[in-house]
C-alpha cells in the first residue's frame, strides 16, 4: 500500500466552513439568504485588487498600523527569555477590534448594504462597529442586552456620540446572548439592505473565516517585524487571550503551519475552573452548535449553554470559534485557564515593568508566561490585544 505525505493545511477553512471536526453553518432557514450571500461573494470581494488597496489604507491611516513589535527588556528578564509585544493597544480604539469592522464595513458597502447591524457585550465591538458606520456613513444599530447598558455606561455613550442607535434586548438574561438573539432577527428582517458585523471568529460560515482572515494581518507584520529584529521570521511561542478567538486567530494564523511554532491560548478560568464561576470553554466544554457553527461550548448534561463567568467582559463567552476548537482537539494549540487573580496580578507586573496597561481580556494572556516550559533563548510574542484603561475600576479594587 502506498502511504501519502498530506501537504495541505489541515487548518484552512473548507468549502463548507469547516476546520476538522468544527465549524459549519447551523442557522435557521430564514437566515440562509443573507449568509449565503456573503458566502458566495466574500473572497472575490477579499481578492480585489481595489478592495485591498482601500483596506490597507485605512488600516495604515485610520487605524495606525503596523503597530509596533515591541521588545520588553524588563518583563524579558523577569521571565528568563526574549518577550516581544504586539501592540494592537495602540490601535484606533485601543484594540484589534477595528481590523475586523474595517474589513467587514468595506464587504458590506460592496454588497450594496445600507445599514450596519451588531451585537454587543461589553461594548467593545459595539464600538469599534459604530466607528467604522460613522467614517463611512452607514446607519448603526447596535443591540446591547438591558443589563449590560446599565454596567457599560461609557461604552454606550461613546456608540451614541459616534452616531449608532443602541437598541436595548429585554428578554432571556438581558445580556449578550439575548442581544445577539435580537440582532440576527433584525438581520432576517431585513436582508436585503443590512449586514451583521460579527465581532470575533464565531458565527455560521463564512464569518469565522472572514474575520480571521481580517485580523491575521497581526501576524503578517508580526513576520517582517521579526526578521528586522531577529533575523528570523518564526517566534518559539505566539500567546494570545481567546474570548470568541479573533486577536489569537489574527496572531496566529501566519504560523498555523509552522510545528515549531508553538501556539498559546489564554482561557478565562474566572475565580478557578470548577468553581462554577468560569469561561474556561476548553477545560469544561463539550462539543455542540453554538450561534450557527460547531464548536466546543460550556453546556449542562442536557445540553443548556452554561453560563460563563470572567472578570473581563471580553472573555465571558461560553464557547469559542471553530479554529480554536480544531487547534485544541489537534493538539496543534496549548490551552491554559488564567484566573481573575493571576490576571489582575499580570495586568500591574506588566504595568510597573514596561508603563503599559494592558487590557484585563490582554493580561489573561500575559499571565501564561509564568507557566510556559521557556527557555533563555527562546523568542515569545505576546499578542498585547487591548489597552486597560476600561478596565482601571475594576484593576483599582484589587490595590
Ligand atoms: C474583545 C476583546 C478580546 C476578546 O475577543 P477575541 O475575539 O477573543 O480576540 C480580547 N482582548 C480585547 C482587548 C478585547 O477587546
Amino acid at each position: 500500500m502506498q502511504t501519502t505525505v498530506d501537504t495541505q493545511s489541515s487548518f484552512e477553512v473548507t468549502d463548507k466552513g469547516f476546520y476538522g471536526h468544527f465549524g459549519g453553518a447551523f442557522i435557521p432557514e430564514m437566515l440562509y439568504p443573507n449568509v449565503e450571500e456573503l458566502r458566495q461573494n466574500y473572497l472575490n470581494i477579499i481578492a480585489d485588487p481595489a478592495f485591498q488597496a482601500e483596506f490597507w489604507q485605512l488600516l495604515t491611516d485610520y487605524v495606525g498600523r503596523p503597530t509596533p513589535l515591541f521588545l520588553a527588556k524588563r518583563l524579558s528578564a523577569q521571565v528568563g527569555a526574549t518577550i516581544y509585544l504586539k501592540r494592537e493597544d495602540l490601535c484606533h480604539t485601543g484594540a484589534h477590534k477595528i481590523n475586523n469592522t474595517i474589513g467587514q464595513i468595506l464587504v458590506a458597502q460592496r454588497l450594496g448594504k445600507k445599514r450596519i447591524v451588531a451585537e454587543t457585550g461589553a461594548g467593545q465591538h459595539g464600538v469599534a462597529t459604530a466607528t467604522v458606520c460613522a467614517l463611512m456613513g452607514l446607519e448603526c444599530i447596535i443591540y446591547m442586552g438591558s443589563i449590560d447598558i446599565e454596567r457599560q455606561k461609557p461604552n454606550v455613550d461613546r456608540m451614541r456620540m459616534l452616531g449608532a442607535e443602541v437598541r436595548p434586548a429585554k428578554s432571556g438574561s438581558q445580556t449578550l446572548k439575548d442581544a445577539t438573539n435580537e440582532a440576527m432577527r433584525h438581520w432576517i428582517n431585513n436582508p436585503v439592505d443590512t449586514h451583521y458585523i460579527i465581532g470575533s471568529v464565531v458565527g455560521p460560515h463564512p464569518y469565522p473565516d472572514m474575520v480571521a482572515r481580517f485580523q491575521s494581518v497581526i501576524s503578517e507584520e508580526i513576520r517582517k517585524q521579526l526578521l528586522e529584529k531577529e533575523s528570523r521570521e518564526t517566534p518559539d511561542y505566539v500567546v494570545a487571550c481567546v474570548g470568541g478567538g479573533s486577536n489569537a486567530a489574527g496572531a496566529f494564523f501566519h504560523f498555523l503551519d509552522e510545528p515549531q511554532v508553538r501556539l498559546i491560548a489564554a482561557e478565562a478560568a474566572g475565580q478557578g475552573v470548577n468553581t462554577g464561576h468560569s469561561a474556561a470553554t476548553t477545560a469544561l466544554g463539550k462539543p455542540g452548535v453554538l450561534h450557527g457553527s460547531r464548536t466546543i461550548l460550556m453546556q449542562t448534561e442536557d445540553g443548556q449553554v452554561t453560563e460563563p463567568y470572567s472578570i473581563s467582559a471580553g472573555l465571558d463567552y461560553p464557547g469559542i470559534g471553530p479554529l480554536h476548537a480544531h487547534l485544541f482537539d489537534s493538539g496543534r494549540g496549548d490551552f491554559y485557564s488564567v484566573t481573575d487573580d493571576d490576571a489582575v496580578k499580570a495586568g500591574f507586573n506588566l504595568s510597573k515593568l514596561e508603563g503599559i496597561i494592558p487590557a484585563l481580556e490582554t493580561a489573561h494572556a500575559l499571565a501564561v508566561l509564568n507557566e510556559l516550559p521557556l527557555r533563555k533563548s527562546d523568542v515569545v510574542v505576546v499578542c498585547l490585544s487591548g489597552r486597560g484603561d476600561k478596565d482601571l475600576s475594576t484593576y483599582t479594587k484589587y490595590l
